[in-house]
């Protein structure tokens, strides 16, 4: 492991290469992981705003990303990356809303924020970007008179409307949350079924690796299916986190389209079945799903059907 400048992001950062690999991987804490080859350098070069902002915004993810001449096109496509300077403003105002809880949540003016949390080029653009969410009245510079938070600009009462209008009115979320068993065997079912079911609709998933991220999971899978279209929930092996998720997302009004392998739910033994689905209605429009390549036929029919 050695310490470098993170190619990205310019911050601090290490670097991991893998044994008989010239791919090293880039562990930054504002850029999370992914695996960049000293010949693809140049590739990035005029990219580095874009992707800073889009792997910081994305950084729940449970893998690193590897960036190359065959990814990086699909990246920068990715309908998350704010097109106008309104859709920055946007990012910004929702990062503020989402690192504190409720009315405490602010930027103070004594720590140092990556300008990528909203893509600005660099912190005089982040400045004057949180200027203008002061003068539209989104935030409020606030000194330290408040006792134990620090001098900063708070999310205003119009702020935070705004920030919620965003998260709920997210109709036209290209996003899909994924409830599912994280382990390795699970891995092909996300890769080859789920995943390529909804990118051939212009949907991209993700999905939290809760071993990851102990302590803190549940702010980041909240957050996570806020701002999902939908989700997609695999209850294969009964996972609790499953039916929590799955739960709170049809709270919240969202679409859940539940699936579950069918050998593991048809199972038996002595005549009778050994696994059972904790639903009211066990076969509540459930797919089950022979392999990868029969979940990822069900779920295009089921996304076809039920979400466009
Ligand atoms: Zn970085």
């Amino acid at each position: 492991m050695e310490e470098v400048k993170c190619p990205i992001c310019g911050e601090h950062c290490y670097i991991h290469s893998r044994a008989g690999s010239n791919l090293p991987t880039y562990k930054c804490d504002f850029c999370f992981a992914y695996e960049l080859a000293d010949e693809d350098l140049p590739l990035i070069q005029e990219h580095k705003v874009v992707l800073s902002g889009f792997l910081f915004e994305t950084r729940m993810r449970s893998h690193s990303i590897r960036i190359n001449a065959g990814t990086l096109p699909f990246v920068l496509s990715d309908s998350r990356i704010p097109r106008t300077p309104m859709q920055k403003l946007d990012k910004l105002i929702l990062f503020i809303y989402s690192i504190g809880s409720g009315f405490k949540n602010h930027i103070s003016k004594l720590a140092k924020y990556p300008p990528s949390v909203c893509y600005a080029e660099d912190a005089a653009e982040f400045n004057l970007m949180v200027s203008i969410l002061t003068d539209i009245g989104y935030l409020c510079e606030r000194q330290a008179r408040f006792g134990e938070y620090d001098c900063g600009y708070f999310i205003t009462v119009e702020g935070m409307k705004y920030a919620e209008s965003l998260l709920s009115g997210n109709n036209n979320s290209t996003a899909v949350f994924v409830a599912m068993k994280c382990t390795d065997d699970f891995k092909s079912v996300y890769e080859e079924g789920i995943k390529p079911a909804c990118a051939k609709f212009g949907f991209s998933v993700f999905t939290i690796d809760e071993t990851k991220y102990p302590g803190d999971i549940t702010d980041k899978v909240i957050a996570g299916i806020k701002t999902s279209r939908f989700i997609i929930a695999d209850f294969t092996s009964n996972p609790l986190s499953v039916y929590y998720e799955a739960g709170y997302a049809k709270g919240l009004g969202r679409e859940v389209i539940k699936t579950c392998n069918k050998k593991w739910f048809e199972e038996e033994k002595d005549g009778k079945k050994v696994n059972r689905l904790h639903f009211d209605i066990q076969y509540d429009n459930l797919i089950l799903w022979e392999d990868e390549k029969d979940l990822l036929q069900k779920l295009e029919d089921r996304i076809q059907a039920t979400i466009l």
